[in-house]
């Protein structure tokens, strides 16, 4: 099966602008940014989404959490304060089939997420 995007890129295969990389995890910019500092995380083993995780992936998510905080050092803004996002299946927006978690910063972020205009009547809803 061809590589998906983050695969090629996690093989360098693809150009991306990577900022860290161990053994557990690569990291790189965000093509089309949303903040100023955005910053994509992804696992080196191949996991689909968040749904696909399992306990043996543990040391990959740890990897995640601990290189996101050196990144926010790195990137300066580990003081100013930042987010770190999964998007995960439809709803959640996940347009790349690979786990990644988006470290966005140096902006202001506001509260939580952005969500439709008829929110509210949908939580009646539901
Ligand atoms: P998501 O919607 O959570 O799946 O996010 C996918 C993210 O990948 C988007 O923010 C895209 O801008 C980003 N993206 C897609 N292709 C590339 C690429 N070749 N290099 C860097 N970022 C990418």
């Amino acid at each position: 099966m061809e590589k998906n995007i983050f695969e090629k890129i996690r093989d360098k295969e693809s150009d991306a602008d990577i900022v860290f990389k161990n053994e557990y995890v690569t990291a790189f910019k965000d093509i089309y940014p949303c903040a100023p500092i955005h910053i994509l995380i992804i696992p080196n083993k191949m996991i689909r989404s968040l749904n696909d995780v399992e306990k043996d992936d543990a040391i990959y998510l740890a990897n995640i959490l601990i290189s996101a905080k050196e990144i926010a050092e790195k990137f300066n803004i580990d003081k100013s304060g930042y987010r770190l996002i999964t998007n995960c299946g439809k709803d959640g927006g996940q347009e790349v089939q690979y786990l990644h978690f988006h470290l966005v910063g140096g902006v202001s972020l506001g509260r939580m997420i952005g969500l439709p205009k008829n929110s509210q009547k949908i939580f009646k809803e539901f």
